[in-house]
């Protein structure tokens, strides 16, 4: 066992002191914790994982509970890249089928339930409409589409209502679904999801997927490998990787204070996502011919379009589909788009061809029309996927590849592809590959077990809120809500001991305040206000410039002093 193992076992204790608004230091997650990664030089980890997105996050929970020792490197915040960039959803992938996947939408069918279940905070159940007409079109080059337009050439590109019934049904019955309900056909005329669409939709089909808060479920999966043993090391990138004496040999920068280090270990995992080319290219260094292939996907965030809860799968006549998604209570989701990307290290952002894209698209479906002023925010990601030599950046399989090389000596496995919903079967798959290369690697067991803060049943999350508000009665609705979505049974113990909203420190707006603050940057390895706002959660789209900067302040004193308590 390296010593990576121990570092965990720090003490924790609550983190609020509620008669005044500054607060003891517990557990400092980040800080002062090079001094272990140098004593990792004397025993090499089992395992080192390139990469703090969902991937390398969801391997280091897996390997660490079946007793590997793990170290991860992040070059920057934990989900900083595509795993916080996603459409935040744990679905099947019902579009997938037209192109005859069923592998991927059978496994991703079945583990929206496991996951929903573990983690019945962060996820939650989503119905989806999807407005029937008979303009709707599949894209060109799918299976489907050829064999239609062999068989029935006279539908010329069109998707019959029987296929969309035929892929939902499919859909409902592939994946062993329990708990979500299933489809049904809906009149439009009267009902409130025919409210805000055009007046030419009559018809809808409704079905059921998830939604996932996409950078938390990252955060709380490096959590939980931390305190099952694995040492997660955030803003530290990884310079190169060489075999060494049958071992790998990890130089390491802090990309803070430019420090350097050496790490040894047993086998390497390259889960660097968009990077992960560049990885085995440059970092690396392997002969490797396998190759990733960028595709960038976009999404706007408008001011809420409509009043109910559900969601819009709305096909277009190009044969791409998009989302329109209620978001963060008062806001919609739309996306997303497929556009090629030449370089992971160009971040990505939503370009103005692709936000009239979206607008236009929505345009086809909603009555109220909506332009560039009604864009509140962007966002942007990269699907890393493996190069299977599809025509179009759509038609890409979305399905996930791993790939050992242990040519020369200590093995590494390299990850292409995958989706935020099959992450957990997908860390499964790779410790099968790394229990081929390392000796005693227990069997699989993160089926079932819940998340940090997820021990609560799947339909009870109005009782954990009900629960908060009686213990903590100066929380109102919007808040409590917020705070059991983000954190779960763990809630309370942010809020510790206080009896009004003063007791939680000062008030950064819209609910942020100093305690909860503090519990990310000690907790959730949050060190800037961008990781608070824009990954920890979603106050970005509440708070102003000013409000954004002075938290960025507070962060930057509030991190001296944990430093300085920490030595
Ligand atoms: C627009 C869009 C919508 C999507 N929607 C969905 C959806 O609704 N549902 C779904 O299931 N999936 C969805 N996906 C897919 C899903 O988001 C990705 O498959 C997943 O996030 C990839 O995770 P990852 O860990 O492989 O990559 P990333 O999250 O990109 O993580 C890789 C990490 O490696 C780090 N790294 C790279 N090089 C180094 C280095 N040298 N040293 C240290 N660290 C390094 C990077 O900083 C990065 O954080 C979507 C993807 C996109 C782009």
């Amino acid at each position: 066992m390296g010593i990576a193992k121990n570092e965990h076992k720090r003490k924790k204790s609550p983190c609020v002191n509620a008669t005044q608004s500054a607060y003891i230091a517990p557990d400092i997650r980040g800080i002062g914790r090079w001094r272990a990664v140098i004593d990792q030089n004397v025993e090499p980890t089992d395992l080192f994982i390139i990469g703090g997105g969902i991937n390398g996050c969801g391997i280091a929970r897996d390997a660490a509970g079946r007793g590997l020792s793990v170290t991860l490197a992040e070059m920057n915040d934990l989900a900083s890249a595509t795993s916080s960039a996603s459409t935040k959803l744990f679905h099947g992938g019902l579009r997938y089928l037209e192109y005859f996947e069923f592998r991927l939408v059978r496994e991703a069918l079945v583990e929206r339930e496991v996951l929903l279940k573990a983690m019945p905070h962060i996820s939650w159940p989503m119905r989806f409409v999807l407005p029937y007409h008979e303009d709707m079109r599949f894209e060109s080059d799918t299976p489907t589409s050829r064999l239609l337009s062999f068989i029935m050439p006279w539908m010329k590109g069109r998707r019959p209502a029987w296929l969309i019934r035929l892929g939902l049904f499919l859909y409902d019955n592939l994946g062993g679904r329990k708990i979500l309900p299933g489809t049904k056909t809906l009149a439009l005329e009267n009902a409130p999801e025919g409210v805000p669409l055009d007046d030419r939709f009559a018809k809808a089909y409704e079905y059921s997927d998830c939604w996932i808060e996409d950078s938390r479920l990252v955060v709380l999966n490096a959590r939980d490998a931390e305190a099952r043993g694995a040492t997660i090391l955030p803003r530290t990138k990884v310079l190169s990787a060489a075999r060494d004496g049958g071992l790998w040999r990890i130089e390491t920068q802090n990309t803070e204070n430019g420090e350097t280090r050496t790490h040894h270990a047993k086998m390497l995992v390259n889960a660097g996502g968009p990077w992960v080319g560049d990885i085995i290219q440059t970092k690396v260094r392997l002969n490797s011919t396998e190759g990733v292939r960028l595709v960038r996907g976009s999404h706007i965030v408008t001011r809420k379009l409509y009043d109910h809860d559900k969601c819009y799968f709305f096909q277009g006549t190009d044969g791409r589909i998009i989302f329109a998604i209620p978001y963060e209570t008062d806001f919609t989701l739309i996306g997303t788009t497929d556009a090629e990307h030449d370089d992971p290290s160009n971040k990505p952002v939503c370009t103005p061809q692709e936000q009239s894209y979206l607008l236009n698209f929505a345009n086809q479906y909603f009555k109220q029309d909506l332009s560039d002023k009604d864009v509140v925010w962007t966002y942007s990601g990269v699907r890393p996927l493996y190069d299977d030599g599809a025509s179009s950046a759509t038609a890409a399989t979305r399905d996930y590849t791993l790939k050992v090389d242990a040519n020369g000596g200590a093995p590494v496995l390299n990850i292409f592809g995958g989706k935020i919903t099959t992450y957990r079967r997908l860390a499964e798959s790779a410790l099968e590959k790394i229990a081929e290369q390392l000796p005693n690697v227990k069997g699989p067991w993160t089926a079932g077990v819940t998340l940090p803060g997820g021990d609560f049943p799947v339909d009870g999350f109005d009782a954990q809120v009900a629960k908060l508000q009686d213990a903590f009665p100066f929380l109102d609705a919007f808040w409590a809500r917020r705070l059991v979505r983000a954190y779960g049974t763990e809630a309370p113990t942010i809020l510790g001991t206080a009896k009004e909203a003063g007791d939680l420190g000062r008030d950064f707006g819209a609910t942020l305040t100093e305690a909860e603050v503090h519990w990310l940057m000690t907790h959730e390895y949050a060190h800037t206000a961008e990781d608070v706002v824009w990954r920890r959660n979603k106050l970005g789209l509440r708070l102003s410039a000013e409000q954004i900067k002075d938290l960025d302040t507070w962060m930057a004193d509030h991190r001296q002093s944990l430093s300085k308590a920490a030595e």
